[in-house]
């Protein structure tokens, strides 16, 4: 598969090109248009595979069919990770392309770099990437003043597996239950025990499944 065939626009696919990304990686090929015809999809996919981009790219395009996100407005994308690492990780992969093409990416995590993050979740983003337990705290503290979830219509849970061995379930299932039911959702998971498949039954509507 090339990268014309996964159905991205030309903006994203200038920017692919000057990363030097020649081809899209199996998960990549198969997800990316799946994803994109709106799906729901759960992909089995471990680190290096080349599973930030399958979610983040359709990601930027549906932001980009929807209105102006202005300040006081939540965001439309909403990633959650298991670990401040792994937030900075896919942070650090999505201003690859938001920045030019005009879209804001707020991390939120705990400890350094508190009052940055909010300050600019106030001025409106576009994308928040977070733990889940942090965002919890934001959402809370708040009474919704620093951001919200109203517009969340796209929402990822990476590394599902692992924000289970974290302890994260309460907490995910917090967020979820205050995400508009009209979403779409993507699950990515390095495995897939019984409790990831229980919440992906819970939180996904009729997913397509993909292994690499
Ligand atoms: P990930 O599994 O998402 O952590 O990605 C692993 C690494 O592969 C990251 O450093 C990406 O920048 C890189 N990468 C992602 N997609 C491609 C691609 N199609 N071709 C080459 N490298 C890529």
């Amino acid at each position: 598969k090339t990268w014309h065939q996964t159905g991205l626009t030309t903006k994203l696919l200038e920017i692919i090109k000057k990363l030097n990304y020649e081809k899209p990686m199996p998960i990549q090929a198969q997800a990316l248009p799946t994803i994109m015809s709106g799906r729901d999809c759960i992909g089995i996919a471990k680190t290096g595979s080349g599973k930030t981009l399958a979610f983040v790219l359709p990601m930027l395009r549906h932001i980009k069919d929807q209105p102006l996100v202005v300040a006081g407005d939540g965001p439309i994308g909403l990633v959650m990770a298991p670990t401040r690492e792994l937030v900075q990780q896919i942070h650090s992969d999505i201003k690859k392309f938001a920045k030019s093409i005009g879209v804001r990416c707020v991390p939120v995590y705990g400890g350094s770099g508190v009052a940055q993050q909010i300050s600019e979740l106030k001025r409106g983003t576009e994308i928040v990437v977070c733990t889940p337990g942090r965002m919890i705290d934001i959402l809370c503290t708040s009474g919704g003043k620093i951001t919200n979830l109203r517009r969340v219509t796209y929402l990822v849970m990476d590394e599902a597996d692992r924000m289970f061995d974290m302890g994260f379930e309460p907490q995910i299932t917090r967020i979820v239950q205050n995400i508009r039911p009209d979403r779409q959702t993507v699950l990515f998971s390095a495995t897939f025990p019984r409790q990831v498949e229980i919440l992906a039954r819970r939180v996904l509507s009729k997913p397509v499944e993909i292994q690499v």
